[in-house]
């Protein structure tokens, strides 16, 4: 079956699906993006994200290519086109085509591009038994983390680090020893009293829609959870440790580095978000 693309006001083969040259997004990383997951052909926290790729875009003053309203319904297009019922849609607005010059150009569309990808699971059986290792690495990303920019070389790295160690995500340490997130995913440990942790969003890092979602699937489950800080050796002690994004949802960690979080089994209240997780996104989460 032909696999299509969205590119700038066309549906096209994905096979044909091309950008300029001058694209600001491939010259400067000059563009921001999503990533939704979709389960039953529906799209899990649409509005989570939309409302951070708003934030992404204001704060680097690009304009929406299409209105809100518009992209929902071009994604929905290419879902469909793509029958998808399972997997992920990307999304990447850039500040357009234009010839290379730092500075912002002036009367340039914003480009805009979508593609979906099918996933047959979100999680191998092993990952899910076994939970997954994670190393920590220095962050060396600049200081707007928060805006979900294209711009995404350290994660790069970072990850290629990860698969080099036998490992599935790289969390990010700050200088003081603190662990900022992962390269595609948010970090969170459960303390030997059972609080659940995630560093709080600000500038340091992004705010996943799904860290959104979990913070307040516990809050509605009175699990207690601080929004702090943690140290790689608070993490080494932890009780549990996982990690979430929206293709992940929440993945157990069982080891960081050479050491091993708990009894190194993937931890109960990690299990509970997950399943917990899932069901929102197979009911009151997706549109
Ligand atoms: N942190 C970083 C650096 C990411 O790249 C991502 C996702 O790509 C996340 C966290 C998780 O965000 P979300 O839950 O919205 O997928």
């Amino acid at each position: 079956m032909a696999r299509y693309a969205y590119v700038n006001g066309r549906f096209v083969p994905h096979t044909d699906a091309v950008v300029h040259v001058e694209d600001r997004g491939y010259q400067f990383a000059d563009g921001v993006y999503e990533v939704v997951t979709i389960v039953g052909g529906r799209l899990v926290d649409e509005q989570g994200h939309l409302d951070r790729l708003t934030r992404s875009l204001n704060e680097l003053r690009i304009a929406w290519p299409v209105s809100p309203r518009v992209l929902k319904i071009l994604m929905r297009r290419l879902i469909g086109l793509n029958r998808v019922t399972q997997g992920t849609i990307y999304l990447q607005i850039t500040r357009g085509v234009a010839p290379r010059d730092f500075k912002f150009p002036k009367h340039v569309e914003s480009s805009l591009v979508l593609i979906t990808k099918r996933a047959g699971a979100f999680a191998t059986p092993a990952q899910l038994q076994d939970g997954v290792k994670v190393i920590t690495i220095p962050d060396i990303r600049w200081l707007r983390r928060d805006i979900k920019s294209v711009s995404l070389l350290p994660q790069v790295l970072g990850k290629q680090q990860a698969v080099e160690a036998g490992a599935f995500e790289a969390w990010q340490v700050d200088p003081d020893g603190n662990v900022t997130e992962g390269c595609s995913s948010n970090a969170w440990i459960v303390t030997s009293d059972g609080t659940l942790v995630t560093r709080y969003a600000n500038n340091l890092i992004l705010n996943g829609v799904t860290r959104l979602s979990i913070l307040k699937l516990a809050q509605e489950s009175g699990i207690r959870f601080e929004e702090r800080p943690f140290s790689v050796e608070e993490a080494y002690a932890a009780r549990e440790a996982f990690v979430s994004s929206a293709s992940t949802f929440v993945m157990p960690v069982t080891r960081i580095d050479d050491r091993t979080v708990g009894d190194g089994k993937p931890g109960a209240l990690s299990g509970k978000l997950r399943q917990g997780y899932l069901d929102y996104a197979r009911e009151r989460g997706a549109s």
